[in-house]
Order: structure tokens, then C-alpha cells, then sequence
């Protein structure tokens, strides 16, 4: 029988209503591994307690700590796959980074639930079994990073959580699914080409996400900048454009080596210097902006994290960009 490692890290899969009816961490890995049923049909499972948090815990550092735990755990050649629980929340954070530092055939598939392990019809249970049988899959192997609710297996790069409540939250755009998880067998709907590995950093680079808004000063750069801001992304309107009080500190920022990401608010479609008015993504780019093309804001933040970890140079973390979209 194939041997699968499950890392319990915690979200609303662990999840139990306190008196008050609301959700808190209350179920450990193994507990929670008691609730599927036909476990021991499908693998031997053991069980490592990473954490038990709800997933806005898990900070860059948490995630470090995580890919050395898989890494550690993948080691054993005799480990088929890996299941990792997790909150559904910054999922798909996790599950990118993990894509980014983990250079192993195997596959490592995040799932997690929606209804907490209080709920009769909580999806947890059939999720964690479903994951399991994805791990021992023979055609699961070079996959990358798979994350799998609700029968369905999404692609890490491209997915998202795009319902607060459903159990069909994710989403992966125009990408589609990588496959889907059915009664009798896995179907299988896209090859997964890897990208970049990077090595796991030392100390992670400070990157901070913003918002732009209309009206949006500069002050908040430089102010960031002041506080040890490494690097920013930036998620702009439309194709990348911004308001045209933030050139000043778009361009100094730049000028002092920290690099600016562009991402957009809008979901699907990727980010070009088209336009020239002030503010537009044409100016941008002469002042040294970097285009993340189609990669999510979230994402952006990790990848850029660790881009600074290998390098400063700005057209190299464009090109780190560019080739990590265009997979
Ligand atoms: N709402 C979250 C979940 O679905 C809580 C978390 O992300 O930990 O798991």
C-alpha cells in the first residue's frame, strides 16, 4: 500500500463552533483523519501537526517553515504524495509558494474545507479523501502543486479563491482545471510545466502589497520605503495604469533600487505599458516598473519575495516574472 504523509496546518477544516456557534481551531490531524471514511483502503497515512491555525497565521516565515517540513518529509523515497490541510483563506498562497521551493515529481496537493468539522455535511472529510487518492494516483506524478476541493484539482500558479462560503469556491480562470477528482477514476485535462525553483531564503525580503487608488499620494511610498520596505507590488487599474500623483514616488522609489510590481484589480488578463498619459503603464515602465503580466497580487508578493532573495536587478526580476507567466 502506498505511503502518503498528511500535514495538518489547521483553517476551518480543523474547526469545531465554540458555545457561541462560532468557528475555532478544535480538531488535530489525526483526529481529523478519523473523520473520512475507507481511509486505510486508499493509503497508510501518517500524520505530522504542523500547526493548527486558521490561515491568516500563515506569514512568510510559516511558509518556509513549511517547505522544509514537505521537503524533509519527501526525503523518504517511500512517500508516495503529501496531503496538506489548510485554511482556505491564503490557500492558494501557500500552495504557490510551495510551487516556487519544492523541486520533487511527487505529488504535494493542499486541501481544506469550507463547513467546519462541526457541521454534518461538512465537505472536509470527502476533500481529505479525495486528496489522498490524488497522491497515489500513478499520473499525478509531475504536476507541481495541486490544490483540490470539491472534486476538483487546480493548478497552484493559477488559482484562486474566488467565493467567500461556497464549496465551489476555486477557481482557476481561463487556465481551467487541471482535473478532476470523479467516483471512479482521476481525469487528468492539462500537463503542468514547472517553472523556476528558488532556494528557500534566509531571511524573507520585506514586500508589501497595495491597493492604488484614485487619489493615492506618494507619501505612503516614501513613508514604507522609511520603515524597510524592500519592494512593492503594486495592483493598479486595468492594464496597469495608476494615478498620476504616484509617479513621483513610483520614480524615486525606483531610483533607490526598490522594485515596483504592477498587477491589476482586474482578475483575468495581463498587465501592459500601453498607455502614456500620466500615470498610464507606459510611463510606469520608463520609470522602471515591473509588469507582472498576469500573476495574481497575492502571488506577485511571493514570487517578488523571492526574486529579491536571488537578485535587485530589475530586468532580471521582470524576466522572472515574464517566464513565470508565460508557463
Ligand atoms: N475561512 C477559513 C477557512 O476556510 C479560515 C482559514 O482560512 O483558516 O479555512
Amino acid at each position: 500500500m502506498k505511503r502518503v504523509i498528511i500535514i495538518a496546518t489547521g483553517g476551518t477544516i480543523a474547526m469545531k463552533k465554540n458555545d457561541l456557534g462560532e468557528s475555532v481551531p478544535a480538531v488535530s490531524g489525526r483526529e481529523l483523519l478519523q473523520s473520512v471514511p475507507d481511509l486505510a483502503n486508499i493509503a497508510a497515512c501518517e500524520v505530522v501537526e504542523f500547526s493548527n491555525v486558521a490561515s491568516c497565521n500563515m506569514d512568510p516565515q510559516t511558509l518556509v517553515k513549511l517547505s522544509a517540513v514537505v521537503q524533509q518529509c519527501l526525503a523518504d523515497p517511500g512517500i508516495a504524495g503529501i496531503v496538506i490541510t489548510h485554511g482556505t483563506d491564503t490557500l492558494e498562497e501557500t500552495a504557490f509558494f510551495l510551487e516556487l521551493t519544492i523541486e520533487d515529481k511527487r505529488p504535494i496537493i493542499l486541501t481544506a474545507a469550507q463547513r467546519d468539522a462541526s457541521e454534518a455535511d461538512s465537505d472536509g472529510p470527502r476533500n481529505i479523501k479525495n486528496a489522498v487518492r490524488v497522491a497515489t494516483d500513478p499520473d499525478a506524478m509531475d504536476r507541481g502543486v495541486m490544490v483540490l476541493l470539491n472534486e476538483e484539482i487546480h493548478c497552484a500558479r493559477y488559482v484562486t479563491k474566488a467565493h467567500t462560503s461556497s464549496v465551489a469556491s476555486f477557481n482557476s480562470g481561463p487556465f481551467g482545471l487541471l482535473g478532476y477528482c470523479d467516483v471512479d477514476r482521476i481525469n487528468w485535462y492539462h500537463p503542468h510545466k514547472a517553472g523556476r525553483f528558488f532556494a528557500l531564503p534566509e531571511k524573507v525580503p520585506k514586500v508589501i502589497p497595495l491597493l492604488v487608488f484614485t487619489g493615492m499620494e506618494s507619501s505612503i511610498l516614501r513613508h514604507l520605503i522609511s520603515q524597510g520596505t524592500e519592494g512593492f507590488v503594486l495592483e493598479a487599474f486595468g492594464r496597469g495604469n495608476m494615478p498620476p500623483e504616484l509617479e513621483n514616488g513610483i520614480e524615486w522609489a525606483c531610483q533607490k533600487g526598490i522594485p515596483i510590481v504592477i498587477t491589476s484589480r482586474s482578475p483575468d488578463g495581463r498587465v501592459l505599458p500601453i498607455y502614456a498619459y500620466p500615470g498610464g503603464g507606459a510611463r510606469l515602465k520608463k520609470l522602471g516598473c515591473i509588469f507582472s503580466e498576469g500573476l495574481s497580487t497575492a502571488k506577485s508578493r511571493l514570487l517578488l519575495m523571492l526574486a529579491l532573495s536571488v537578485t535587485r536587478d530589475f530586468a532580471e526580476i521582470q524576466a522572472i516574472f515574464s517566464q513565470e507567466v508565460a508557463l
